[in-house]
């Protein structure tokens, strides 16, 4: 139980394996005292997802801490600024967009900025009063200058980018600058201690493999957590019904095309579409639930949609991939001395793209709590499970939200989801709260993934009632003007940025050519 851990071997090279090795190589390798051996193994004959295209602001900070230079990642990644999610359609079909936005609110973290916006919510939209997040994406803009430097913006920003070179990019950083060890070969068994931990794996080529700790990455085979281990999976689809997906790549008709500052979700009949602009083409799907609707009504409606980008004749030539899940994650995401990350540990459908940022959540806490010895593996393993249960749950309550609060009733897929069976209990609790109460720092842990203002920009983006009491209502004097002060600078800064800022397209060619300033 003594034996320190030395050895860690991560087991798939999708986006989930490289950043894990990014961030543990980042943390440690440095760490020569200790002695780690960092190993990823990867199939030659399992392909990447190569889904997975719009990540969180909290990408920079991981992309900084791993050590690489913001100028090569867009360079190489082909990727562009994600400032937030525009939602259209969700609320009835044809009612329009409203807006999560990656800042928050400015001055809201001391003042409840929507409990002063409620008086006035026939006269200016939530985001509107309180982030410049429309004027942004009407008109395409960057969130940064070229002479900001690497990581920094102006405003708030993750990314969108090209999930097949984001993996090629990572494993070429972690092979040559963090002295990671790579493996090309696959796994065909995995061999057990007498105390039932992994002692190792038997590869093809490479003969028994043996580690003190393994992070099983293998996506949807989840290889060590799922088939070996047997950890149960705890299926989500009785309250989030989309198993499926569609999803192609269209080119620009013109190369001066405009490149959206949000990820933009349409909302269809039994599903949604995303639509992600990266520099050199668009990446769209449609996600949806196979019991509620079939393939060729999908494939209709993403037609449908993609035909005035690209021609009614394009539109209907379009060969989708076909993607499916099983909506849900292991009940043990750290087994014994073998730890779940990414796909391999679960997956729920994309909306708000929680996928990349759990998996940067589960790699740091890999990272700073990497356990010195067998004996200490298990406490770790039980705060790991805790926190990603919980991490787990909210996400899921996070996003029924959105379809719970839609007045969109045009199919059983939307009906099926006011059906309060499939409605979270905690969700169900959350909702009956803001009834009268509006949401703020105190109804949200702080280390929970989405803040208070999440849940503000989407109940209120969607027309949620919130019937503050008379003795709120009243509010004092001085609340008024000071919340109509903020107001009016969130219209002056908006309007200071749209002076200000370039377009994505005219920023990111000029990156190409002079860089970010490092920092
Ligand atoms: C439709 C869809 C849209 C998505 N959109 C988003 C999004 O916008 N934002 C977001 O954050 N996430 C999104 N995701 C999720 C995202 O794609 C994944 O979380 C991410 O790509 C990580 O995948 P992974 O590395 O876990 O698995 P994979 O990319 O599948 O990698 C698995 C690895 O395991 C290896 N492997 C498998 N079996 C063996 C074996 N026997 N021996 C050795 N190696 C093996 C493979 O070779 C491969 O390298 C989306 C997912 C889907 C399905």
């Amino acid at each position: 139980m003594n034996n320190p851990i030395k050895k860690i071997m991560i087991v798939g090279g999708g986006s989930a394996g490289w950043l894990t090795a990014g961030v543990i190589a980042a943390e440690h390798l440095v760490d020569k005292a200790r002695g780690i051996e960092l190993v990823l193994i990867e199939s030659p004959d399992v392909p990447i997802i190569g889904v997975g295209e719009g990540t969180w602001p909290s990408m920079r900070n991981t992309l900084k801490k791993i050590g690489v230079s913001e100028t090569d990642f867009f360079r190489e990644c082909d990727a562009s600024f994600k400032q937030g999610s525009k939602f259209i359609d969700w609320v009835k079909p044809g009612s329009g967009a409203y807006y999560h936005p990656f800042n928050l609110p400015d001055g809201g973290n001391d003042f409840n900025l929507a409990e002063q916006w409620l008086p006035v919510r026939e006269a200016v939209t939530f985001a509107d009063a309180v982030c410049p997040i429309r004027y942004i994406s009407d008109h395409n803009l960057a969130p940064k200058l070229i002479t900001t430097p690497e990581f920094v913006g102006n405003s708030n920003y993750g990314y969108h980018l090209d999930a097949g070179k984001f993996s090629v990019f990572l494993k070429k950083h972690c092979i040559e600058k963090l002295g990671v060890t790579y493996i090309q070969d696959h796994v065909v068994s995995i061999n057990s201690a007498e105390n039932g931990d992994i002692a190792s794996l038997t590869t093809k080529m490479n003969g028994d493999l043996s580690a003190d700790l393994f992070i099983d990455c293998t996506g949807f085979a989840s290889l060590l957590l799922g088939e070996h281990y047997q950890i149960p999976f705890k299926e989500e689809r009785r309250v989030l019904f989309n198993d499926s997906a569609l999803a192609v790549q269209i080119p620009y008709l013109d190369a001066d095309a405009p490149i959206a500052s949000c990820t933009l979700s349409t909302a269809q009949d039994c599903g949604w579409i995303w639509d992600i602009g990266l520099p050199t083409r668009r990446g769209v799907g449609h996600v949806f639930s196979s019991a509620h609707t079939s393939d060729e009504q999908v494939l209709k409606n993403l037609q449908a949609y993609l035909e005035p980008a690209i021609g009614k004749a394009a539109a209907e030539k379009i060969m989708p991939r076909k993607l499916t899940f099983n909506p849900g994650y292991r009940q043990e995401l750290w087994h014994k001395n073998c730890v779940g990350v990414g796909i391999a540990a679960g997956f729920i459908e994309p909306l708000e793209a929680t996928a990349l940022v759990l998996i940067e959540l589960s790699a740091q806490m890999i990272a700073e709590q990497l356990p010195a010895t067998r004996g200490v593996m298990d406490t770790v393993a039980t705060r790991f499970n805790r926190k990603f249960y919980d991490h787990w749950q909210r996400i899921i309550e996070f996003l029924k939200l959105h379809y719970v609060i839609s007045e969109r009733r045009d199919t059983d897929y939307w009906h099926d989801h006011l059906d309060a069976s499939t409605q979270p209990d905690g969700l169900r609790e959350l909702l009956e709260l803001w009834r009268y109460h509006v949401p703020w720092r105190n109804d949200i842990r702080s280390d929970e993934m989405f803040p208070w203002a999440s849940y503000q920009y989407v109940l209120y983006g969607m027309g949620f009632h919130t019937a503050l009491p008379a003795a709120v209502k009243r509010n004092a004097v001085m609340d008024i003007e000071k919340a109509g002060h903020m107001f009016n600078e969130n219209i002056k800064k908006s309007q200071t940025l749209v002076n200000k800022l370039p377009t994505n397209r005219v920023l990111l060619n000029k990156l190409r050519e002079y860089g970010f300033q490092k920092v």
